[in-house]
């Protein structure tokens, strides 16, 4: 370990928690835009049927698609902090992953002070 590494942690700490309200910001709009497909579909489709649903990972620039059945989508988001992706699409600094299916991945999102305590914590270890 180098005290080093950042000549200024306080100001990597900051850096690193606007990263995070901006992934947790991102992530919410896309899981609204799912909620309201969600909404929308459901009463056209039959049991066991898939929608597309945009993957909710932190990548900006991701327009993936999820097929989910309606029944997915809404255990997968049964916790406020819960976000559905892509497998794969994950920032382990952001979020854990806590499901995993085939074709998508849950995701649990640190909020920006749990992302803070855990670079405080353990600053050269995170996570896989
Ligand atoms: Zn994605």
């Amino acid at each position: 370990m180098s005290d080093e590494r950042y000549q200024d942690e306080n100001e990597f700490l900051e850096w690193q928690k606007q990263r995070a309200r901006r992934v947790e910001k991102n992530e919410q709009a896309f899981r609204g835009y799912n909620e309201r497909r969600q909404q929308f579909e459901k009463p056209t489709l039959l049991i066991g049927e898939t929608a597309p649903f945009v993957c909710e990972c932190a990548d900006e620039d991701c327009w993936g698609t999820l097929e989910l059945t309606p029944d997915e989508f809404e255990s997968a988001h049964d916790q406020e902090d819960h976000f559905t992706v892509l497998p794969g699409h994950v920032m382990p600094e952001f979020e854990t992953v806590v499901d995993r299916h085939e074709h998508y991945w849950v995701v649990e999102k640190f909020t920006p002070e749990e992302v803070e305590q855990r670079l405080v914590a353990d600053p050269d270890q995170p996570e896989r």
